[in-house]
């Protein structure tokens, strides 16, 4: 892959002058409602981003994210967005998606506009925040085409609106060979509290939502409801020590709750596989997105269930072992070290 460069679209202009961009999307509207699978690239430079300058492609990007789009200076159009000032703790994530590694051609282009938002919003669940805006930097190859692009964007526009993020800015950069986008979420508490990694003590139990395993057969990486109403309950129990979602694989994520001194006792009987899974796949295939907590040890743990099946009835929720002293894993505990979760940049 060449190095990426960043540059203005403006060499381009002498193809935008060959279609309107307005007739292009009419023309397209109807075919992206059946959400087509497609390569995110085109042989056709007409049909590419390198057809239009960035000032049109721009517009384009504003008018497919629709209301979530707000006016200047509030949202995309002037050097900066401008934010009310926020009530309370402020929370910032970052995450991208890259293709081919978080994504493929198998992926419809709508769906990789989610997954972008929703791998974010995940962040902010695990810390029991709430989403109050989002930028968004887009690098790539002049060979995208601009109907797999209208799809990203309408598929990100869905989910800002299904959660009330509002995108505000963004930048976009062509890069010979990448296709890539990084969107840079700001939230709030949505209580008095925060939760963080740290904080879980030997003797705490660990507990999972949802279901483990089998992310990308199941499709589960890209269509996952991101956590946030739980994650916002969770913080709100002060016997929650520590959060964090999964994203790399359980054996690889709770080491960053596991505190100093401390053992992770996970029993591979009692974890929530999803069908067709194994072990093996629950602890080691990543992009879950489920919450995993510590829950304070003299808590009584019947009762905390009963009471998040009456919050979250559809959501299974599910203990999976315990925090003991290091050096001291019972023999039925599961060998952690043997499951190698996703490694970035592996
Ligand atoms: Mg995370």
């Amino acid at each position: 892959m060449r190095l990426a460069r960043s540059f203005s679209f403006s060499y381009s202009f002498s193809f935008s002058d060959r279609f309107d961009p307005e007739d292009w999307e009419n023309e397209n509207e109807q075919e992206n409602e059946n959400d087509l699978i497609m390569s995110p690239f085109t042989r056709s430079v007409r049909e590419s981003v390198a057809a239009l300058g960035e000032e049109r492609l721009i517009a384009l990007i504003q008018r497919w994210l629709g209301p979530v789009s707000p006016r200047t200076p509030f949202g995309i159009g002037d050097d900066c967005a401008v934010l009310p000032a926020a009530k309370g703790r402020q929370l910032i994530t970052v995450d991208p998606v890259v293709y081919p590694r978080h994504f493929n051609d198998a992926v419809p282009a709508r769906a990789v506009g989610a997954k972008l938002l929703k791998r974010n919003l995940s962040d902010l669940a695990a810390m029991g925040g709430r989403p109050t805006a989002a930028v968004l930097a887009l690098t790539l190859d002049p060979r995208v085409s601009l109907r797999w692009l209208e799809g990203f964007y309408r598929g990100l526009a869905a989910c800002a609106r299904q959660h009330g993020v509002p995108i505000v800015g963004g930048d976009i950069a062509q890069a010979d060979g990448t296709l890539a986008a990084s969107l840079t979420l700001l939230g709030q508490c949505t209580g008095p509290r925060f939760v963080t990694r740290t904080g879980a003590r030997v003797g705490d139990s660990l507990w999972v939502t949802g279901r483990l395993g089998g992310s990308l057969p199941s499709r589960h990486h890209y269509t996952f409801t991101p956590r946030l109403a739980e994650g916002a309950w969770l913080a709100r129990q002060k016997a929650v020590r520590a959060m964090m979602d999964l994203s790399d694989g359980l054996a690889k994520d709770v080491h960053a709750l596991t505190p100093r001194g401390a053992a992770v006792a996970i029993d591979g009987k009692t974890l929530p596989l999803r069908r067709g899974c194994d072990v093996r796949a629950a602890l080691a295939d990543g992009e879950d997105y489920e919450l995993v907590f510590a829950l304070a040890r003299d808590t009584d743990g019947a009762a905390f269930l009963r009471r998040w099946r009456r919050a979250f009835p559809r959501v299974p929720l599910t203990c999976i072992g315990r925090l003991v002293p290091a050096g001291k894993l019972p023999a039925a505990a599961l060998d952690l070290a043997a499951y190698h979760g996703y490694e970035h940049l592996r």
